[in-house]
């Protein structure tokens, strides 16, 4: 079955000289190890994640692909190069340098890797600029961040460049990010595992209990990272709230469960029981295979997840695994893997 994976990330080899012009002290970078096969994503001099060549090496990602059979990967950004904290000026110039450098990555089989664009998001005449500008240059969609700052996306600037894309035809993903990390939050993880399907959640329902889907096109082609969250579980105690309390329906005129044809999310999820829930509430066709490679939370046999399902149909599956995507991003003619 031919697979497009349209969540995976890459960093490039950047140094921290390199990346001084953004922020000298926190700007991100890359350490890579002497063996060359291992490094750390830095942010100043603070190790961030460990990470491996696949991230930084088009060749050995080419590679990994065949192994798991995925036809088409569309790279983005690892979020925390996303820059929205520095002044917008700075962070344009970062944003076009790391574009520029993820086509490169995406040279090395252009057919094969599709490429994300980030934006200054700070700032909306910079990011729709920077949106045109990735667009002509050849990358298919853009990566947002699910927030900026203290603004979720119901933000009147953020809602704005959502209707921006809409009307460009821009393809977004959603990813969430600058989670909650500390107090409570601190050890096992519990960021990953917790808040960062809370942020995905609150995107979703920022735009729904806000109101801002009744004035964003329907054509806005907009796919949330991670099976959208915490979002399709708790859908139901979403609803029950919005007929029971009007503090919760004063800016929605219809209960939010009518609005997950807006959307669409990727099949992280890890769990077979899930990803019938997720298909259940969103269906088959608002479903795109994403994998988060090649970090160690991602789908560890990419597309593992969705063929073995036991609920889905076939019809599902290919359109999970490749149709949706195909048609979301305009890839109809992606070539088939080696
Ligand atoms: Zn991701």
């Amino acid at each position: 079955m031919r697979k497009i994976d349209m969540h995976a990330h890459f960093l490039p080899p950047i140094s921290r000289r390199d990346a001084a012009g953004l922020d000298p002290d926190n700007a991100p970078w890359l350490a890579v190890d002497e063996n060359g096969e291992t490094g750390q994503i830095m942010k100043g001099d603070r190790p961030f994640r460990p990470v491996y060549r696949a991230l930084w090496d088009p060749g050995m990602r080419l590679e990994e692909m065949d192994k798991h059979g995925v036809d088409v990967q569309i790279i983005s950004a690892t979020p925390i190069m996303f820059g929205y904290e520095f002044p917008a000026q700075r962070a344009a110039a970062w944003a076009a340098r790391m574009n520029d450098l993820a086509l490169e990555h995406c040279a090395a089989d252009p057919r094969r890797l599709k490429a994300l664009a980030q934006v200054p998001l700070q700032d909306l005449d910079l990011a729709c600029r920077e949106a045109a500008r990735a667009r002509d240059d050849g990358h298919v969609g853009i990566q947002i961040g699910n927030h900026l700052g203290p603004k979720d996306l119901d933000d009147e600037h953020l809602v704005q460049f959502l209707i921006h894309c809409a009307q460009e035809g821009i393809p977004i993903l959603a990813h969430p990010w600058d989670m909650m990390t500390d107090g409570r939050m601190k050890k096992w993880m519990l960021p990953w595992l917790v808040a960062m399907p809370a942020e995905t959640q609150l995107g979703i329902l920022s735009l729904i209990l806000s109101g801002a889907f009744e004035r964003i096109p329907p054509s806005l082609k907009l796919c949330f990272a991670h099976g959208g969250g915490s979002f399709a579980f708790l859908l139901g105690r979403v609803d029950n709230a919005w007929h029971c309390r009007d503090i919760v329906r004063q800016d929605c005129p219809n209960p939010p469960s009518s609005y997950v044809k807006r959307f669409y999310v990727d099949s992280a999820v890890f769990d077979q029981g899930a990803l019938r829930l997720l298909a259940d509430v969103m269906g088959g066709d608002r479903i795109m295979l994403g994998s988060d490679y090649p970090f160690p939370l991602g789908e560890q046999s990419i597309g593992k997840l969705v063929n073995d399902n036991p609920w889905l149909a076939d019809d599902d599956k290919r359109r999970i695994n490749h149709g949706n995507a195909a048609a979301f991003f305009g890839l109809q003619d992606a070539p088939a893997a080696a």
